[in-house]
């Protein structure tokens, strides 16, 4: 059965079968072992869409974010862009390519540099992509600053004049700065204080519409990945487990990993009957994931399929894919 998210238009971006392995112990030919990051992961993107991904600390999120932008090197796999594959390119269709897909982390003060006024760190990125003179840079910068609720004037300051909502705020003017497509989102309300997160997530939101944006929105926060994804993948263990359309995620969450991450959240309509699956043990190391389905040491209903076979991701109902033998 064809996938509903894949016909029409060509998705903005198809990520395929996406591996990341940290050798351990040597270089990859002489390694002692490796780290399975991420795990042949694949999802679409779509024009002006967010998808969010999410999972416990170590699944793997931030590491199928960097790769997509070749911040680290996949091991394996295809990331199309507009027909390319990320993963080939090569010098200038490289860096126009990093032009279009921009970041947003958790923790924007590490990536600013204390010593340089904040203005320079938005026109930074204008600089190497080579846009614009100085004067119009500045002005773009000033521009964008406001953009994103500062002022103009603050672009002469330093970024521990900032609070941390503030410095996140500078973070996206810097990714915005050179006109992306995609954003990929990194935790980059996670650092923040609760009242604060509500509004960048509200910034990032009328930005997206502003400039026509596709999002990938990467959270442990299962609430704040409900409130802006129109689509959601969970992973585990640097795998995809499942992947539906928010409303029907939360609705319809089919993964004995997904049912149990939901019951670990207040639901806010007390008429549905809440269930409650506790996970026993660990997240096992992703050095030795167990084998068939990662998830099998965790699960509850896992059978002695599950301990041998991997389960492929299918779609189960329309648009909702699941990683499971039960189903
Ligand atoms: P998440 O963002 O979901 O918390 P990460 O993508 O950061 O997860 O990490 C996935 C796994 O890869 C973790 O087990 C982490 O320890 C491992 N990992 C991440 N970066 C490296 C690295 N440079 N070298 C070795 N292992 C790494
Ligand atoms: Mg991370």
């Amino acid at each position: 059965m064809p996938q509903l998210e894949t016909v029409g238009a060509p998705p903005l971006l198809e990520v395929k079968n996406v591996k990341k392995y940290y050798p351990i112990g040597g270089t990859f030919r002489r390694a002692k072992g490796f780290v399975k990051a991420v795990d042949d992961v694949g999802f679409t993107l779509n024009e002006r869409e967010t998808l969010g991904l999410v999972g416990e600390s170590g699944c793997g999120k931030s590491t199928t974010g960097r790769t997509i932008v070749r911040l680290t090197e996949p091991t394996g796999g295809q990331a199309l862009y507009k027909g390319k594959d990320l993963f080939r390119l090569k010098g200038r269709e490289l860096q126009s390519a990093r032009k279009d897909i921009q970041m947003v982390f958790q923790d924007p003060h590490s990536s600013l540099d204390p010593k340089q006024i904040v203005g320079r760190a938005v026109e930074e990125t204008m600089s190497i992509h080579a846009i614009g003179t100085k004067r119009e840079r500045m002005e773009m910068a000033m521009e964008l600053l406001h953009r994103v609720g500062l002022r103009e004037d603050q672009y002469f300051r330093y970024p521990h004049e900032f609070s941390g909502g503030q410095r996140q705020r500078i973070g996206i003017a810097r990714a915005l700065a050179v006109q992306p497509k995609i954003v990929i989102c990194d935790e980059p309300v996670s650092a923040l204080d609760v009242s604060i997160q509500s509004q960048v997530i509200n910034l990032l939101q009328e930005l997206q519409e502003a400039y026509e944006l596709s999002y990938i929105f990467i959270a442990h926060d299962l609430s704040v990945v409900r409130h802006i994804s129109d689509r959601v993948g969970v992973m585990y263990l640097g795998q995809m487990m499942e992947k539906a359309p928010t409303n029907e995620l939360f609705a319809r969450p089919q993964h004995p990993y997904t049912r149990a991450l939901l019951s670990a959240v207040p639901i806010p309509n007390p008429a549905a009957k809440k269930e409650r699956i506790v996970l026993k043990g660990s997240i096992p190391s992703p050095l030795h994931p167990p084998s068939g389905c990662v998830f099998h040491t965790r699960c509850p209903f896992a059978t002695e399929r599950c301990k041998a076979e991997r389960p492929a991701l299918e779609e189960k109902a329309p648009n909702h894919l699941v990683a499971c033998h039960l189903y």
